[in-house]
């Protein structure tokens, strides 16, 4: 094996310069763990960093069905997601003397880590880290609003001596009324604004003079506590004039604590043991190139262009376009596309041959694919109908799943109507005993959508579209990784 074959590239926006540079991976990886977590922290913490950079820059590769960043589609990642990120050549400057040590310690947390990646369901994960969780991390669902299954709350008792466990800051009323565009009440005598458990129970007369309030539990008078603060009158009011925050912790929650990790790490926990204590179920494994490149490796699938031969009662379009022609058409863009990812691809037929479904089911029946998928065009009697419609058989969650993810894919390249993944009793999908699908890309009965089934672009772009929805349903086949 060629050591040079192995390095696996990403590409980095840079927005100061606004180009792309092709970057090797693990490179990446050193800059952002020295801009992410103090080199000082223990190694095994700066090993957990280094596997959560690394599963950030992974779950952008466009392997994982990932578009491209806005502004630079080719690009998989920009560095304006890293504020104040900085080059390893930049850290010469400020680290100076101690560069070769600190360079050291990096080389040492990412080589040791080399291609891990944190995968939940064969993807990688979305490494959620904070500085210090305060005794216990966040459910997700609590700070974004979705339920992710490996960001659950766990508690943590490893970041109680970490900086930042208790801080306050001071902020002006004023800073806080601009800052959140809002007023509090206006500078007035006798308006009063209760403070809880500080000023409260405020009692006044008609003329607006205080006649008693309470202030931390005590009862004053108002010509007692004029006296007292030596105000000009019992006709007072009051407003601070800033407001001290506390916190606890540092960080959203989410994820990993570093400062607990470095805790762990120095109790004598391995990086898997804390990762897999603030990330709950996954699995650590180690990304190589060929699983990026070929990602479908190991998966066997069966293409079927329905119809085929006289005798196949295809649907035809308006100005004759055979329904048949154009599923075998699309069929070999398939074939040729997920064989291109690592598949293992069979046809049905390869051409305009008569086949039963019986004989179809019997060759996926023999091969027993990871997946049947049978690829037609609708038809309807009313001309305007159209759109992409997929079936699978009902309580195939697989097959569910599948569709869900391929029709997303060829409703966003091809620009069609999504009509749903529904459930069907078709003979194919009752008899083959493996997932099966039933695609209807476009209605070739609409006179728009038959014109654009001539188009090889069209066809070619549906492929890839079915193609894309199978990456990122599989994700990444990789093998589990345990750490020693
Ligand atoms: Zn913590
Ligand atoms: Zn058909």
């Amino acid at each position: 094996m060629k050591e040079s074959n192995e390095i696996i590239y990403i590409n980095i926006y840079h927005p100061d310069e606004k180009k792309i540079a092709e970057e090797p991976l693990e490179e990446m990886v050193k800059s952002l763990v020295a801009w992410s977590m103090p080199l000082t922290f223990h190694i095994e913490a700066l090993k957990c960093q280094s596997i959560i950079m690394r599963t950030i820059l992974a779950k952008k590769l466009k392997t994982f069905g990932e578009e491209g960043i806005e502004v630079s589609p080719e690009a998989e990642i920009s560095l304006e997601e890293f504020n104040g990120y900085l080059s390893l050549e930049a850290y010469k400057q400020i680290w100076g003397n101690k560069y070769d040590d600190y360079k050291a310690i990096l080389d040492e947390a990412i080589d040791d880590t080399k291609g891990i990646v944190i995968f939940f369901n064969n993807k990688p994960i979305d490494a959620r880290f904070h500085m210090v969780c305060g005794g216990a991390t966040e459910n997700s669902e609590n700070v974004d609003g979705n339920i992710v299954q490996y960001l659950r709350k766990v508690l943590c008792c490893y970041c109680q001596d970490a900086p930042y466990i208790h801080s306050y800051k001071d902020i002006s009323i004023e800073e806080i009324e601009k800052k959140l565009g809002i007023q509090f009440v206006k500078e007035n005598a006798t308006k009063t604004m209760e403070i809880e458990n500080v000023f409260y129970d405020i009692h006044r007369d008609e003329e607006g003079r205080i006649t008693k309030l309470k202030a931390a539990g005590k009862e004053f008078q108002g010509k007692e506590l004029m006296k007292l603060l030596q105000l000009n009158s019992t006709r007072f009011s009051w407003k601070p004039k800033k407001i001290r925050f506390f916190t606890t912790g540092k960080g959203d929650g989410v994820g990993l604590c570093q400062y607990g990790a470095n805790q762990m790490a120095r109790e004598g926990k391995k990086a898997s043991e804390i990762l897999n204590y603030y990330y709950t179920g996954i699995v650590l494994r180690i990304m190589k190139k060929n699983n990026i490149e070929k990602p479908l490796k190991g998966k066997t699938i069966i293409i079927d262009a329905a119809h085929g031969g006289e005798k196949g009662e295809d649907h035809i379009g308006p100005t004759g376009l055979r329904e048949k022609d154009i599923n075998l058409d699309i069929c070999w863009y398939l074939k040729k596309k997920i064989a291109s990812l690592g598949a293992t691809v069979y046809m049905t037929r390869e051409n305009d041959d008569y086949l039963p479904i019986t004989e179809r089911a019997a060759i996926a029946n023999k091969i027993l694919p990871d997946f049947f998928i049978t690829i037609h065009q609708n038809y309807f009697k009313h001309p305007t109908i159209s759109g992409t419609e997929i079936y699978y058989y009902r309580g195939d969650k697989e097959a569910n799943k599948l569709g869900r993810e391929i029709i997303e894919e060829i409703t966003k390249e091809l620009q069609t109507v999504n009509r749903g993944v529904k459930t069907a009793e078709f003979f194919l999908l009752r008899d083959v005993k493996v997932s099966a699908l039933h695609i209807e890309i476009v209605y070739i009965s609409n006179p728009k959508e038959e014109a654009l089934l001539r188009k090889e672009d069209f066809k070619e772009k549906a492929a890839v579209a079915i193609a894309k929805g199978i990456v990122k349903y599989h994700g990444c086949a990789t093998g589990d990784y345990h750490y020693l």
